[in-house]
């Protein structure tokens, strides 16, 4: 019998890189006590150490959820590449403007340009992009701010004509607070969009320290006018320690009272693109932290155990949980309560989306009655109708407008920064940018090293021009 692992000497070896010179190097992750850090050693830069998480027992209770890669089965789907395990892509961005009417002190994207792609270029990535997977689940269009775009209609037009499920728009709000005829025409769209909005928070200092000014009645008002033009949301915060993580449990009492609030997505903080504040690796925030903040400021609404690892991709890479609320809102029910995750990961695997685990749920149910072993199944959704609060879903089968207002997601979201760059994660992502060459690359190494390579390169460039 193998040896039982002794998780407190808990460590593994990784690739990662140098945040000064960007070199790729060994990197070792391990337990210290309660918490896991990743180190790495660059032969001229010396010692790197960044905190992963703060709380050793859940960071590992969420690799359980990790998909065997090595035994050379994973939960892809078999609709696409699963042979050589390499996840498709789930989430594919495609940034249509380096432009923004914000200048905000933290932005991955270093936003400060006055590019506009043609519609032309967009439409040769995405054809190169089908040319490599058939279908995808979600397309988030990007920036800069995508709103601003002279063409982002018709950009918008060209996405929804390709084989996706859902079309996120990353935005600031502001044009939406301020363009009837934006509003409007989502508004028509409003069936495979959403917005994916950045909201952090309602202090008067969250918002200067995040966004440089503000914009607490501009958010206010775009929030409004979505809702008015029914186009499903979702919030976007990005967490810092000491600044706005107090704020995680209003945020999400926030999100639960606006009927077109789909989901709310927490990322801390992290040193990628412009970061203008003081950035410390050994203390910054990490996502069991941010579960735990969830816990403590939800009045007992959401547990740290409620969080399930999104399969397809690394452990470390996203935590969440899906739920029914109330009809009135007023409560919310994760469904990973009720079930015993583990029998399911292949549920969880691919599934950003809602309509995804609904299919992917219902492809099990009956998967598993036709290979006899329904049993166990069908009394654990049974479970799920009785104690979850699914049978009151039931009356709005063929209603997606009105289920869509009962379900609710919640993720925790940590990119990677130099600091804690994991070359195994950036090999196992499903969160992906479109290149240039219509390429898809994981989104954080192409924040780390591709953006921060061709802004050291203009840099570089404008010394030897001055
Ligand atoms: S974070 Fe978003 S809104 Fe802010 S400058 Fe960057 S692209 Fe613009
Ligand atoms: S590597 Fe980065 S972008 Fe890709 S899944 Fe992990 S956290 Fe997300």
């Amino acid at each position: 019998m193998p040896a039982k692992l002794d998780k407190t000497l808990w460590q593994e070896n990784t690739e990662g890189l140098c945040p000064t010179c960007l070199l790729k190097i060994p990197a070792r992750l391990y337990r210290d006590n309660d918490q896991i850090w990743l180190e790495t050693v660059c032969p001229q830069h010396g010692i790197n150490r960044a905190l992963l998480a703060s709380d050793a027992e859940q960071y590992l209770r969420l690799r359980h959820f990790t998909a065997p890669r090595l035994s050379g089965s994973c939960y892809c789907g078999p609709e696409e590449n699963s042979s050589s395990c390499t996840p498709p892509v789930c989430v594919l961005l495609l940034e249509i403007t380096n432009a923004c009417n914000l200048r905000c002190p933290t932005c991955y994207a270093d936003a400060s340009g006055h590019d506009f792609m043609p519609i032309e270029e967009a439409k040769r990535r995405l054809d190169a992009f089908f040319l490599q997977q058939s279908k995808l689940d979600v397309l988030m269009l990007s920036g800069g701010e995508p709103t601003i775009h002279p063409r982002f209609i018709e950009i918008l037009d060209l996405a929804l004509s390709y084989p996706i499920e859902q079309v996120l728009i990353n935005t600031n709000g502001l044009r939406i607070a301020q363009s009837d005829s934006l509003c409007e025409a989502l508004h028509i769209r409003k069936k495979r969009i959403e917005l994916y909005f950045s909201f952090s928070g309602f202090r008067l200092e969250t918002h200067l320290h995040l966004y440089g000014k503000d914009l607490r009645v501009e958010k206010e008002r775009a929030m409004q006018r979505a809702m008015e033009a029914k186009i499903f949301t979702n919030l976007v915060v990005t967490l810092e320690r000491g600044m706005n993580d107090d704020e995680a449990g209003e945020l999400l009492r926030y999100a639960f009272s606006k009927d077109h609030i789909a989901g709310i997505i927490l990322q801390p903080a992290m040193s990628s693109g412009r970061y203008e504040h003081s950035y410390q690796p050994e203390t910054r925030l990490t996502l069991t932290d941010t579960l735990h903040l969830l816990e403590e400021q939800s009045e007992g609404i959401l547990r740290v155990s409620d969080f399930a690892a999104l399969p397809c991709s690394h452990p470390d890479c996203c935590a969440l949980t899906y739920g029914v609320l109330r009809a009135d809102r007023s409560g919310f029910v994760p469904l990973t309560r009720h079930l015993d995750i583990g029998r399911y990961l292949e549920l969880f695997a691919d599934r950003i989306s809602f309509a995804g685990l609904m299919g992917a749920a219902l492809k099990r149910v009956w998967n598993d009655m036709t290979h006899m072993r329904g049993r166990q199944t069908l009394s654990d959704m049974a479970s799920l109708f009785a104690e979850a609060g699914v049978r009151d879903l039931i009356p709005l089968i063929g209603k997606p407008e009105e289920a869509g207002k009962r379900l609710f997601r919640v993720v925790v979201k940590p990119f990677m920064d130099a600091h804690t760059f994991d070359w195994q994660r950036a090999e196992q992502c499903c969160t992906k940018i479109l290149d240039e060459n219509g390429k898809s690359v994981s989104f954080c190494e192409y924040n780390v090293l591709h953006r921060s390579r061709k802004s050291r390169a203009n840099l570089q460039q404008l010394r030897v021009l001055s």
